[in-house]
């Protein structure tokens, strides 16, 4: 490949069973031949507490970070920015993460970022058991300080 940008598509056909599509392609300049295969990105799914299994969202994964930093001076794309590399994160973790491992890797981030939003998250994603819990938290960030 001499790195010329526009390839043109020569032959297209399904592989891997349909899991895949292959093109062979072909540089516009030089005429070098080569494959390129497309697969589907596998759908990250969250184990939930119940056992349940649902896809991640990024999306929803960001409303609730939203939902934590109200009224905060945090810019939305700093929310996103958040979301976007906790999902790369998981994604290295396997196919399936648990809503503890989103919640671990959300408060990491958050807690380097806005410390209100951080015990907000907290109280709702690692559902204390009673205030004895909360305050510990609070103490643990204090002392972190
Ligand atoms: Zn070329």
């Amino acid at each position: 490949m001499c790195g010329a940008p526009s390839t043109r598509v020569i032959d297209s056909r399904p592989a891997e069973s349909g899991q895949a599509i292959r093109r062979r392609r072909e540089c516009e300049d030089c005429g070098h031949r080569f494959t390129t295969y497309e697969r589907l990105e596998p759908q990250l799914m969250v184990r939930k507490r119940n056992g349940r299994l649902e896809p991640f969202s990024t999306a929803k994964l960001a409303v609730g970070i939203s939902a934590a930093l109200a009224d905060r001076p945090v810019s939305g794309s700093a929310i996103e920015h958040l979301a976007e590399e906790v999902e790369a994160k998981l994604r290295g973790l396997g196919s399936q993460v648990s809503s503890e491992d989103i919640g671990r890797e959300v408060l990491e981030r958050l807690r380097a970022l806005d410390e209100v939003g951080y015990l907000r998250f907290a109280s709702v994603y690692k559902e204390f058991q009673d205030a004895a819990d909360f305050e510990k938290e609070v103490a643990a960030l204090e002392s972190a300080e």
